[in-house]
C-alpha cells in the first residue's frame, strides 16, 4: 500500500487524516507543535474554557456542517444582545447603537472549537508525530521528507499548512516553479495578524437592558470583543481581538490594560477576574514566520494555483487558504481537507 504523509496536524491535515479513515491506506502525520489543532486553540479550565483562535461559523460554512452534524458535536447561536457599545475614547464618547437585524445566525461550539480536533482525534486512528517540524522535501522515486529530527519516507504527501510558512520554512529539491513559489508565498495567513483574548469572571456583571457586551472600540486595546457566556457551565466570559499596536506589551500588562478598559466601561470593582488568556498569533512560529512579508488580508486565499498537483501529482497543497469554497476559514479547512481525502482514495483504494 502506498504510503501517504500529512504535514500539519490543524483541521485540514486532521479532516483529510478523517476522509481516507476507512481505507486500508498507511497514513502518517506530522506536527510541529506538542498539540493538534494548530489555529484552532481552545484553554480547558473544566468545565469552562477560553477560546484563543477560531471560534464563530454560519449556514454558508456547508462543509463544516456537515462535519459538526456527522460527528455529532454539539454548537448553539452567538448571542449578541440587541445592543452594542462604541468606545471612541479618548478621541470620542462612549456610545450605545442598535445592532441591525441579522437574518443569518452565527453559531460557536458548546465546549469550545477544540471539541471538533478531540472529536476528530478520536476517529481517526493514524500514528501522528508530535514535535516533528518538517525542515526539507526531496523528491525522486519518492520522497524524502527531513524534520529537525528524523526523515521519513512517503509515496504521497499532503502539505496542510499555511502557503505562505511552506516558502518560508519548507526547502523543496527539485525546487518549485518559480510561480507557485511566488504565489504560495504571496498568500495570507487569516487571522495570522490577529491578538485574541479571552477573559472569565466570577459574574456577568456587563449585561444589563439588552447589552450583552458586544463592543467596538478602535482606539482603545480592546478593538472588538463578543460573549462568551454558557449557562451549562455557569461560565461567565468575554473574548475578542486586541488593537495589534499593543502586540510589543508583556502578556500581563495586557491583561492589566484589558480589566482597566472593562472596568471604566462597567464601573464594577467587585467583579473577580478568575482567568485571562492571550495570544498574538504573529508571534506563533508554526503559523507564519516571524520574517513574513505582510500582506492584504486573503490576498490570494482560494487561488487556484494552490490546488494544482505538484511533483506529477504526487504533492497537494491543503491548507484552509487553498480552498476553493470559503478559504482561511474553518469551512475551508474542512473543504479542502476532505477534497484531497478523495482524491487519494480515488487514486489509491
Ligand atoms: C485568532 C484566530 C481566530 C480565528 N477565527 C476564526 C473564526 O471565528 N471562524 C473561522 O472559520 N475561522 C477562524 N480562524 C481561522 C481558522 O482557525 C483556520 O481557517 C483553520 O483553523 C485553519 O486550519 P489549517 O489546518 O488549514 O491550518 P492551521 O490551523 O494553521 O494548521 C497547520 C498545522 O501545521 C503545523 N505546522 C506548521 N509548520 C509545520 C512544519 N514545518 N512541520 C510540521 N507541521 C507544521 C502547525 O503547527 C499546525 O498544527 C481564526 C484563526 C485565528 C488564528
Amino acid at each position: 500500500m502506498p504510503k501517504v504523509l500529512i504535514v500539519g496536524a490543524g483541521l485540514s491535515g486532521l479532516s483529510t487524516a478523517y476522509g481516507v479513515r476507512k481505507s486500508n491506506m498507511d497514513v502518517e502525520i506530522l506536527e510541529a507543535r506538542p498539540r493538534l489543532g494548530g489555529r484552532i486553540l481552545t484553554k480547558n479550565l473544566n468545565p469552562r474554557h477560553l477560546e484563543l483562535g477560531a471560534t464563530w461559523f454560519g449556514p454558508q460554512h456547508t462543509s463544516l456542517l456537515k462535519l459538526i452534524r456527522e460527528l455529532n458535536i454539539p454548537f448553539k447561536t452567538q448571542e449578541n444582545g440587541r445592543e452594542a457599545m462604541y468606545d471612541f475614547r479618548p478621541k470620542g464618547n462612549l456610545e450605545r447603537f442598535q445592532i441591525p437585524h441579522q437574518e443569518a445566525s452565527t453559531y460557536k461550539f458548546d465546549n469550545g472549537t477544540s471539541a471538533l480536533i478531540d472529536t476528530l482525534k478520536k476517529e481517526i486512528s493514524v500514528p501522528i508525530h508530535y514535535n516533528e517540524v518538517v525542515k526539507s522535501v526531496k523528491f525522486d522515486q519518492g520522497f524524502e521528507i527531513r524534520t529537525e529530527n528524523r526523515q521519513f519516507k512517503a509515496d504521497y504527501l499532503v502539505i496542510s499548512i499555511p502557503p505562505q510558512l511552506i516558502t518560508d520554512s519548507i526547502r523543496f529539491e527539485p525546487g518549485l516553479s518559480e510561480h507557485s513559489h511566488v504565489l504560495l508565498s504571496k498568500t495570507h495567513t487569516w487571522m495570522s495578524d490577529s491578538i485574541k483574548f479571552s477573559v472569565a469572571f466570577d459574574s456577568d456583571f456587563w449585561k444589563k437592558d439588552g447589552f450583552t457586551g458586544t463592543l467596538m472600540s478602535p482606539q482603545q486595546i480592546i478593538q472588538e470583543m463578543y460573549d462568551h457566556s454558557d449557562v451549562r457551565t455557569a461560565q461567565h466570559a468575554l473574548v475578542g481581538f486586541l488593537n495589534s499596536s499593543y502586540s510589543e506589551l508583556t502578556k500581563e500588562e495586557r491583561k492589566q490594560r484589558v480589566l482597566k478598559q472593562l472596568g471604566t466601561l462597567f464601573l464594577n470593582d467587585d467583579v473577580q477576574n478568575e482567568a485571562y488568556a492571550d495570544v498574538n498569533w504573529r508571534e506563533e512560529k508554526f503559523t507564519i514566520h516571524e520574517k513574513a512579508e505582510l500582506l492584504v488580508p486573503h490576498q490570494n486565499n482560494g487561488n487556484p494555483g494552490l490546488r494544482e498537483g505538484f511533483f506529477s501529482n504526487r504533492l497537494f497543497f491543503s491548507a484552509s487558504e487553498t480552498a476553493a469554497q470559503t478559504p482561511g476559514y474553518m469551512d475551508g479547512a474542512v473543504h479542502r481537507g476532505l477534497e484531497v481525502g478523495e482524491w487519494l482514495l480515488k487514486k489509491l483504494s
